[in-house]
């Protein structure tokens, strides 16, 4: 008998009532899509979770006229206060149904139920109460005066967090008087579905909320280039970031892009070593390094660089690879046969540029889409796992010996969204952090988030900030953020 055998049974599906096959949410009401349906399957098992009906641009009208519609008559002519009492009203229903929705987005991600549990979901409710207490204070958020909606945003979000991202963006939109058309990502559509119920059960009027599945060429683009549409919101990937950039340019669409990153953990000889090792795995293997604030890049004193990649593949050996619905598993499946391709293909390639490759020596279930925690020594700065994204659980050590070193090599990317510094030192953390340039540096921890922090990156991480009144700015005519 080993001590598994006195584990809590792992969360059962039972409790989600899901249906074979939704549609799309549109005015109020289920509808089906134009643009056929795919079959959303669980990354961990690759069995079928429903059918969903994809929306075509036709859909995307229909929900962007329902929007508009429900902006004009309803939703820009309530007050403050009571668009605030819609999103306390979601949030506490988000908090009844946390369970639920915990083991529906652990099935449709493949990520351990531990985190969506415990991170995801309560910050999902924290990020509704957030914005619930703006909705009647926008006076007083010092975005200018008078304060005023911009009308219909469309939010395109990804598959790494998908009811967290939604959170982000439905939240502070709604709160400053949007109205919205959210498209989720093809592989993890079924949390938003769901809060389609919530907003249902909550009795927000409808074609306030619009939640259309689509693909991203078809539904994705249609909504970029609806005209009806006030503001863009997207998070994903640097190439589709950029299209929609491109696509906007000159009209008069707001737009915010969250992008990718090539974060930098940079931890100094005087670091307290074993906090720093947590901070490490929770910075890139957290959520299968499907991050993209994720710390990808250790950056490491050279005198203790040993000491530390001993301990953290120690510490490693001790994490449980696994059915993502145990309470016990910390690393679980990659959400899709296509992300794994995509680590599998620059980890090769890490190794032919001739890093060293240490790799988990962990048994992978025979079925689903399993990759084992990675770590690459020996990098130069030209191996291309030390400059690309890598979206998955692959860490790659580069050594330095001053901080002005650490600085130079942690800015060396084209991105910049986060950083992480490990020192017991104040003042050279004031100074180290002061020259980074990344949307958001974490001193002595990693991957901690709140709603009262803005988030958002530097150069090809994108621009615009959400979270805190930052966020609510987005969603503002008047609010200074383009
Ligand atoms: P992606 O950018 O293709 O997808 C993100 C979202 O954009 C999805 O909802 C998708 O349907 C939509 N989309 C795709 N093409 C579109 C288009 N032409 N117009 C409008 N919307 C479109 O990302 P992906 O292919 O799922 O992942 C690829 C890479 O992107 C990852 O390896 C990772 O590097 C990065 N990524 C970053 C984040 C992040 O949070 N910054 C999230 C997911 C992926």
């Amino acid at each position: 008998m080993s001590f598994r055998d006195y584990a809590p049974a792992p969360e059962s599906t039972a409790i989600l009532n899901l249906r074979p096959h939704y549609g799309l949410y549109i005015d109020g009401q289920w509808t089906e899509g134009g643009g056929g349906s795919i079959t959303s399957i669980s990354p961990a098992t690759e069995k079928s979770i429903a059918e969903i009906s994809m929306a075509d641009s036709s859909d995307i009208d229909r929900a962007v006229l329902a929007a508009r519609k429900s902006y004009d008559t309803v939703w820009s002519r309530m007050s403050g206060a009571e668009r605030g009492k819609y999103l306390y009203r979601i949030a506490r229903l988000i908090q009844e149904r946390a369970r639920e929705f915990a083991v529906a987005e652990t099935l449709d991600n493949g990520k351990p139920i531990r985190e969506t549990r415990d991170i995801d979901i309560p910050l999902v409710a924290a990020w509704f109460f957030h914005y619930a207490g703006w909705a009647d204070k926008l006076d007083y958020a010092g975005l200018g005066p008078n304060p005023s909606a911009l009308g219909v945003a469309g939010q395109i979000i990804p598959w790494n967090f998908p009811l967290l991202m939604l959170a982000w963006k439905v939240a502070p939109a709604l709160a400053a008087g949007n109205t919205v058309v959210l498209k989720p990502a093809e592989t993890t559509p079924l949390t938003a579905l769901m809060f389609a119920d919530i907003c249902q059960q909550a009795g927000l009027p409808a074609g306030v909320v619009n939640i259309v599945p689509g693909h991203g060429g078809v539904a994705g683009t249609a909504l970029v280039e609806h005209a009806g549409v006030n503001k863009i919101a997207f998070t994903g990937s640097t190439a589709v970031g950029r299209n929609i950039a491109r696509t906007l340019a000159g009209t008069e669409t707001r737009v915010t892009l969250e992008l990718g990153g090539k974060g930098a953990n940079i931890v100094f000889d005087d670091a307290a070593v074993d906090e720093a090792v947590e901070g490490i795995i929770a910075g890139i293997f957290f959520n299968q390094g499907h991050v993209c604030c994720a710390g990808s890049r250790l950056l490491v004193q050279e005198n203790i660089q040993d000491e530390v990649v001993e301990k953290l593949t120690r510490r490693l050996a001790t994490l449980r690879l696994g059915d993502p619905l145990d309470k016990n598993t910390d690393i679980g499946a990659v959400n899709s046969k296509a992300q794994l391709a995509r680590i599998t293909a620059i980890a090769e390639t890490g190794e032919a540029e001739g890093a060293t490759r240490w790799t988990l020596d962990c048994e992978i279930p025979s079925k689903g889409f399993w990759f084992r925690p990675t770590i690459f020594t020996n990098v130069t700065t030209s191996n291309t796992v030390a400059r690309d994204e890598i979206f998955g659980p692959v860490l790659s050590v580069l050594s330095f010996r001053t901080p002005d070193e650490a600085i130079i090599k942690a800015n060396n990317t084209p991105y910049g969204l986060s950083a992480g510094i490990w020192t017991q030192n104040a003042s050279r953390m004031l100074r180290v952090a002061d020259s980074l340039r990344a949307g958001v540096v974490w001193a002595n921890t990693f991957n901690q988030f709140d709603p009262t922090s803005p988030f958002g990156g530097y150069k090809e991480s994108g621009y615009g900030r959400e979270g805190g009144r930052h966020g609510l700015a987005a969603y503002l005519a008047n609010g200074g953020a383009r």
